[in-house]
């Protein structure tokens, strides 16, 4: 189908919230629209969304979009990015939910998972998917809602039941029937092998999914469809998909071999292009599909930080030490630094390279000389020393870094972005636009489209410029000890 219109519509479902934007061939975002999702938390470790809202709310949100552009005729194609490793169960011929979203927090299937680990099964899992026995991929909630959901049971046997994330269901709902995903949203499942071209039978057998639920697996861009013309007005085609932290590296134009992003919200997570080659990790980071072009894969290499702008909202809701998240900032300049306090932020256990759920916060190196402002101070240091130590292991892994593209709500705070670069001792760079996860979404949908020949060249056209934090003098080696000590004794 040939394309005809200028602008580009992003749908970015996130875990909070759902969005719409218009972006325009240079990047420029012309409208937007965004709508909160409703959180269930029907268990201690359990977390839902519903399917239908996930719908309703994008659609909304698409529609005012639309209106705010005064109608779908300026509109190119569709880009889609999200919340990955959330599951939705629905049936194929009526088009319902059958339960809630299982979300990426949720941890129902932990024992499932550690009863996989008993059997040995972990190893064999890294190898062919590059993830760990988690519950926070998306294929043990796969399960939980065949044995658990009897209409999902009853769904299978029928040879109706279909399992996606939310790009797919998205996808079912904007097309009316197509059910497919996009292997940087497939390699978070635990189903699909790193250099497998489609599900990985094994693997769906070893966790209890019928492969006949899953969609087709399909490139980052490409013709997946078009919206039912009920919808907007007019039939739209759906030319890009990727999960949100991948379009967001995508975003910040990571495009080579070795260029690593990290995106700064309520926790942070970081991933560096590996190029072709699978990625392997002998330090616990995860290797992930970054983005499929013409069924060439490129692959990431990429760590989380569970806690980090989080840390600052507790310091502001639960203490009460700071007025806005922003004054973080001028408090932490206001002192030559932390008067020895040290903060590690394992307010929700530990994450890469660490990976310890149960481990808990600490603050070290408190007297009576300790102002809110050492504490401030602290809590955006650790920020610079979580990154490093996740640096320490990409390094280990092979993938040394020698900048970093950082974008992210906390990114807005040039103290810690400064404190990274001395900590890190590489240039960190920050765009003005900082919506990259959008800014990927819209780059592959360009592509898809026929828009650009090339990602290189939607980057080229559509990033705008960025700005430089140049490392300064290496901070001591006091700080790096005391941060050493004060994670021993986490
Ligand atoms: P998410 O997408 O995960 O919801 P955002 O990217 O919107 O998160 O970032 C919001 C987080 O960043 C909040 O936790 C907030 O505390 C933190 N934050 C926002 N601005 C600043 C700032 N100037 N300094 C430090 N932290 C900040």
């Amino acid at each position: 189908m040939t394309t005809t219109g200028d602008l580009i519509l992003v749908l970015d479902a996130g875990t909070t919230s759902t969005r719409a934007m218009a972006l325009g061939l240079d990047g420029a975002m012309l409208a937007v629209a965004q709508q909160e999702l409703t959180q269930y938390y029907p268990q201690p470790g359990w977390v839902e969304h519903d399917a239908g809202e996930i719908w309703e709310r994008t659609l909304a949100c698409m529609r005012a979009v639309v209106e705010q552009l005064g109608g779908a005729a300026r509109i190119a194609c569709i880009g889609i990015t999200n919340q990955r490793e959330t599951v939705v169960a629905w049936d194929r011929a009526s088009g319902q939910p059958l339960h809630h979203a299982l979300v990426w927090q949720d941890r129902r299937t932990a024992d499932f998972c550690a009863d996989l680990k008993n059997q040995g099964q972990e190893p064999v899992v890294q190898a062919a998917t590059g993830l760990l026995l988690d519950p926070y991929f998306s294929a043990t909630k796969m399960r939980w809602l065949i044995d658990n959901v009897p209409e999902a049971a009853s769904a299978a046997q029928r040879g109706q039941l279909a399992l996606g994330t939310v790009e797919d269901w998205l996808v079912f709902n904007l097309t009316g029937g197509a059910h497919l995903t996009d292997a940087s949203n497939a390699s978070r499942t635990l189903l699909l092998a790193l250099d497998g071209a489609t599900w990985d039978a094994g693997l769906c057998d070893l966790i209890g999914v019928p492969r006949a639920a899953l969609g087709e697996v399909v490139d980052n861009a490409g013709q997946f469809g078009v919206t039912r013309p009920d919808l907007l007005g007019r039939a739209v085609p759906i030319t890009g998909l990727a999960g949100d932290q991948q379009s967001a590296t995508v975003g910040q134009g990571c495009l080579s071999p070795g260029e690593t992003k990290a995106t700064y919200g309520t926790g942070a997570f970081v991933l560096a292009n590996m190029g072709s080659a699978l990625p392997r990790s002998g330090n616990r980071l995860l290797g992930t599909v970054l983005c499929q072009l013409g069924g060439q894969r490129s692959y990431a290499l990429e760590g989380s930080v569970f806690v980090a702008g989080s840390l600052i909202k507790w310091l502001r809701d639960s203490l009460g030490l700071i007025a806005s998240a922003g004054e973080s900032e001028a408090l932490a300049r206001s002192v030559s630094d932390s008067g020895g306090v040290v903060i590690v932020p394992a307010l929700s256990g530990l994450g890469a390279p660490h990976w310890r759920p149960e481990a808990r916060g600490v603050i070290t190196g408190l007297t009576f000389a300790t102002t809110r402002a050492h504490l401030a101070r602290a809590a955006l240091e650790a920020m610079a020393m979580q990154t490093a130590d996740l640096a320490r292991a990409f390094a280990a892994d092979g993938a040394e870094w020698t900048s970093l593209k950082i974008d992210g709500g906390m990114s807005a705070n040039d103290w810690m972005a400064q404190d990274l670069a001395d900590v890190l001792q590489v240039p960190v760079e920050r765009p003005h636009f900082v919506e990259t996860t959008a800014l990927g979404a819209a780059m592959l949908a360009s592509v898809g489209a026929g828009l650009f020949g090339s990602l290189e060249q939607a980057a080229g056209a559509m990033r705008g410029a960025v700005q430089q934090f140049a490392p300064g003098a290496a901070v001591d080696k006091a700080r790096r000890a005391g941060w050493d000590r004060a994670l021993a004794a986490v």
